[in-house]
């Protein structure tokens, strides 16, 4: 059969080794540049055997990474290169010389051995590589993207695509095909950096006094206390305190600043969730009553670990303590962003905390917040918005929030869920089958969620850039992880 030009394979040997895979890519055949390979209909499943598709810099990218095996001989042997470079048969208007093909697939291969430096973009399927040695740092084109777009995730503003164009004349003017890269302004950080949106002002960080801890009052009995961007509270009861979390990076100052406003003992502490960036130095309170839901009561007996002691006090639905005059109300709106982690009420101080559900003023941390169950995530957002508080403790960055700020993070959240799943609707998977080797189901099954993680944040971008921190640190991954819950979670109670 005749195969359209753009899917010949440069092969790499058994040789080859994961560190230079530049000298191991025989330099005398033929590649296309073509852009649309992707979208080409072909059947791939002909050929059998590793390859590396040059197109896409992705699969170029993950053969350099150590124990990435590609090592065997191709079935399918491109001809010799003879004459004029190809012409790509589905797209005539690519014309390749063979000076420009040598060219890119340095760049390529320069940007396979650039990954440890880009690597973190490359987990967050972001594929923006650092420009080769001295070079500016790079994108490469997703299709759907504008110059526009690539604007708005990496310079902060959509109306800089100008500054864009500038500095990519071999644009002319158009927005960049699929795998074309964009070189992106140099970074004041230098080189080897990705670019981010700015921070919006009230995101920012403000400055702690020389004690290195700020102390912070809700209500008459209710203390929040921030070190770096780490946070606990506590409130002050007639006859003790009831300590909410202790992060590790809070034990040289949370007794001292507890201390501070009180002479009566801790009496209670209670865990958020069992995670040791907001309990790590529980032991601190050891002889207090402990009290945590009972799946982080299981999953602090499995950890083993002498600074989270188990919970002696469990409960799985709803715990009411009344202690001192002082009544916190801990409900658990099923698993979330952890099993176990619960919402913790205090009526009379009009305050609340959860933790790494909504955090005032920034999107959601990777892998949506490393969350156990996105979607109670989500129910989670709901339940919160049920409470009548002025204060709302988040567990992480730089404040407080309030009604308002879980209302943001809600609207967001929902806009992610709503438009993954109208992408997942409006994109088939079938075609990523004849993108991949033949069996290679996972491969087709990644293509899949990229380009559905391509389509639905596009309209968020352009929503939420500037509104919240960091949107663009983690979206097209968070996206990935919303995509990938909403077919095996299924819930329908979320609606779009
Ligand atoms: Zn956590
Ligand atoms: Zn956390």
């Amino acid at each position: 059969m005749t195969r359209p030009l753009h899917h010949r394979y440069r092969t790499v040997q058994a040789a080859s080794t994961t560190k230079k895979p530049v000298r191991t890519i025989r330099s005398n055949r033929w590649v296309s540049t073509c852009a649309s390979a992707r979208e080409c209909k072909t059947s791939e499943s002909a050929l059998t055997g590793p390859r590396i598709n040059l197109l896409d810099d992705r699969h170029l990218t993950r053969t350099a990474e150590p124990g990435s095996g590609v090592s065997a001989e191709p079935v399918h042997k491109p001809p010799r290169a003879r004459g004029r470079p190809p012409v790509c048969d589905t797209c005539p208007s690519e014309k390749p010389t063979r000076r420009s093909l040598i060219k890119w697939s340095a760049a390529a291969a320069a940007a396979a051995a650039a990954v440890p430096l880009a690597g973190t973009a490359q987990a967050a399927g972001l594929s923006i590589a650092t420009g080769a040695k001295r070079g500016a740092a790079f994108y490469v084109a997703q299709a759907g993207d504008t110059l526009k777009t690539i604007a708005g995730r990496f310079l902060g503003n959509v109306d800089r695509w100008k500054e864009l164009l500038a500095a990519n004349p071999g644009l002319h003017g158009r927005d960049p095909r699929a795998g074309q890269k964009v070189t992106l302004p140099e970074s004041p950080a230098g080189p080897n950096t990705r670019t981010f949106a700015p921070i919006p002002a009230d995101s920012k960080p403000t400055p702690f006094g020389p004690e290195g801890y700020r102390l912070t009052r809700f209500g008459d009995r209710g203390y929040g206390v921030q070190v770096g961007p780490g946070q606990s509270a506590f409130v002050v009861t007639d006859t003790g305190v009831v300590v909410l979390d202790a992060p590790s990076s809070h034990a040289a100052v949370l007794p001292k600043v507890i201390a501070s406003v009180t002479d009566k003992p801790v009496t209670h502490f209670v865990y958020s969730h069992s995670h040791s960036d907001h309990v790590g130095a529980a032991n601190l309170f050891a002889n207090a009553v402990l009290i945590g839901h009972a799946d982080t009561a299981s999953t602090l007996r499995a950890a083993k670990d002498p600074a989270r002691p188990v919970p002696t006090v469990t409960f799985t639905d709803q715990h009411v303590l009344d202690v001192g005059g002082q009544r916190l109300v801990l409900s658990y709106p099923g698993p979330n962003h952890e099993s176990g982690n619960i919402i913790i009420h205090a009526p009379q101080q009009r305050f609340a905390m959860m933790v790494d559900v909504a955090v005032p003023g920034w999107a959601p941390f990777r892998a949506f917040g490393s969350a156990d169950s996105v979607p109670g995530v989500l129910r989670a957002h709901n339940e919160l918005m049920k409470l009548d508080i002025e204060h709302f403790v988040g567990g992480h960055m730089h404040r407080y929030g309030g009604k308002q700020d879980i209302a943001v993070s809600r609207e967001f959240v929902f806009d992610m869920w709503n438009e993954t799943t109208k992408a997942i609707a409006a994109t088939p998977i079938a075609p990523f089958f004849g993108q991949v080797e033949a069996g290679n189901t996972w491969a087709a099954v990644e293509l899949w969620y990229d380009a559905i993680a391509v389509k639905a944040e596009d309209p968020i971008i352009r929503k939420w850039t500037g509104r919240l921190g960091a949107v663009d640190v983690w979206l097209r991954e968070n996206l990935k992880t919303m995509a990938v819950s909403a077919r095996v979670d299924q819930p329908k109670d979320l609606g779009v």
